[in-house]
């Protein structure tokens, strides 16, 4: 068993579009970021690259690399399930929350859990959370949002039986 911890965060942008968990939300801004800023898939991505022991994110898809610009940020997830995999790893678990004031997201999470699912990882093996920062801080004050991961890895033969 292995277990990683991912942190992420994005700041609100006019004319960008919100990616969330690979999903696009309609709202009147979006995220900034090198990529499509999808603050939930790259929390997931350290998460599993931390339960993997590689580094980070950024080790693997580096932000000066113009390949990764505007990248849909869940291929770089699946890339990195794939990776687990070819390591003897299986997710048995992610657990997430997102944290943003405004847009609602409960409505998109069943849709966010399908998305992330075609990645690899099964769809009944992830949880997403969201709630709000109850007005406090850069998230109170609607500047960003802010997403908590972790994963759980176990190696493949204990998946099998
Ligand atoms: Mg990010």
């Amino acid at each position: 068993m292995r277990l990683g911890t991912g942190y992420d965060s994005h700041r609100f942008a006019e004319g960008r579009k919100l990616i969330i968990g690979g999903v696009e939300i309609p709202y009147e801004k979006g995220l900034l970021g090198h990529s499509d800023a999808d603050v939930l898939c790259h929390a997931i991505t350290d998460a599993i690259i931390g339960a993997l022991g590689l580094g980070d994110i950024g080790t693997h898809f580096p932000d000066t690399d113009p390949k990764w610009k505007d990248a849909a940020s869940i291929e770089l997830l699946k890339s990195i399930v794939e990776l687990a995999k070819m390591n003897g790893y299986a997710i048995a678990w992610v657990d997430s929350t997102i944290i943003t004031e405004t847009p609602k997201l409960s409505p998109y999470i069943e849709k966010m859990k399908v998305a992330i699912s075609r990645t690899g990882i099964p769809a009944g093996r992830i949880n997403i959370k969201a709630k709000t920062n109850e007005g406090m801080g850069f998230i109170g004050r609607g500047e960003g949002i802010a997403v908590h991961a972790v994963c759980l890895l176990e190696t493949e033969r204990s998946t099998m039986g």
